[in-house]
């Protein structure tokens, strides 16, 4: 089941399973794989959270669906495979898929095919793919498997919503950056996107020297305000990720002080190590709780000089906790 790639293929999956969540299906999914070794099966899970009419890729909830049932025995006539003739995908595997998904579905409205290996379609079968791609049937969806799309036209490519695996992507192969635009993206289809702009990888080193000069300048990070944070951040969505992003962070600094794995800032290790030694684990998670608070202040359309410098003050007061050996003043 499609979940089964969760962690292996995190931005893969949360893009495909949101395109069926939110009903944006595409008519063709190009997926290069990277040499990813279970690409064929990712792909068989995902035609399956497809025409499973419960729209679950947790298999307990449709114990009793047939359409899985027959998927798996490979005797659903919605599903169809392809894979190369010999040397190649022929011009006449292609012809015939198309007759057979002409005619009147059977069960349930969706069909989809899989072209493994469509680096090996040759230019007769290559033209003929494009046809059907050009004239997307409604209920059609083709998922395109390749190692290398660019052995492909570039008229397919084009025609497909381009999806890569990672050959070892778990949580932990990503960088920073790229965890936080998974975590910050929920409700995107496309994170590739978040991920490519520049301009997003500059405000999240804005946040970490923010944290770093507050670490070591406590209460005068009030004059320096403006450098370290207003120039950078405006916009309310803007300030609330912010927050999300330095929460994130302190939990991160919690998890070291705790000997636990560091989740998100890996590559922030030595600054992390830098900062707790000026931290306990009381300080820690009242910073964590003065973060969620004002974050939670920040829907309501709150001032952003006010916030920031009771953000500061805040803090300083987890400092004094901390000070006094536990006993707040
Ligand atoms: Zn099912």
């Amino acid at each position: 089941m499609l979940d089964d790639f969760e962690e292996e293929q995190l931005i893969a999956h949360k893009i495909l399973l949101n395109s069926v969540k939110n009903n944006k299906l595409s008519h063709a999914y190009l997926i290069e794989t990277n040499g990813y070794p279970k690409s064929f099966d990712f792909a068989v899970s995902f035609a399956k959270y497809i025409l499973c009419p419960h729209n679950y890729s947790n298999q307990k909830k449709c114990e009793n669906c047939h359409q899985c049932e027959t998927i798996d025995k490979n005797e659903f006539l919605e599903l169809k495979i392809i894979d190369p003739d010999g040397q190649w995908i022929k011009k006449s595997q292609l012809e015939e898929l198309q007759q057979e998904f002409s005619k009147k579905s059977i069960i349930g409205n969706k069909k989809v095919y899989i072209i493994n290996k469509a680096e090996k379609l040759n230019i007769s079968s290559s033209n003929s793919l494009l046809k059907f791609l050009e004239e997307p049937e409604e209920n059609i969806i083709a998922i395109l498997l390749t190692e290398n799309k660019n052995q492909l036209l570039s008229t397919i490519i084009s025609r497909c919503q381009n999806i890569t695996l990672k050959k070892k992507n778990n949580l932990n192969a990503l960088s920073t950056f790229e965890k936080i635009s998974y975590i910050l993206n929920d409700n995107e289809t496309d994170i590739n996107n978040y991920i490519l702009e520049e301009n997003n990888k500059i405000k999240l080193e804005k946040i970490i020297d923010f944290i770093e000069y507050y670490e070591e300048n406590h209460e005068n990070t009030i004059i320096y305000i403006n450098k370290l944070w207003h120039d950078y951040f405006k916009e309310r969505d803007e300030i609330y990720n912010s927050f999300t992003i330095m929460l994130y962070f302190y939990k991160d600094l919690l998890n070291d002080k705790l000997n636990k794995k560091i989740k998100i800032f890996n590559e922030n290790i030595e600054l992390i190590k830098k900062i707790n030694q000026k931290n306990d684990i009381n300080s820690l998670i009242n910073k964590i709780n003065v973060i969620m608070d004002l974050r939670e202040k920040i829907k309501f359309n709150v001032n952003n000089n006010i916030l920031m410098d009771k953000l500061i003050i805040e803090l300083e007061r987890c400092e004094n906790y901390d000070r006094n050996n536990g006993s707040n003043i």
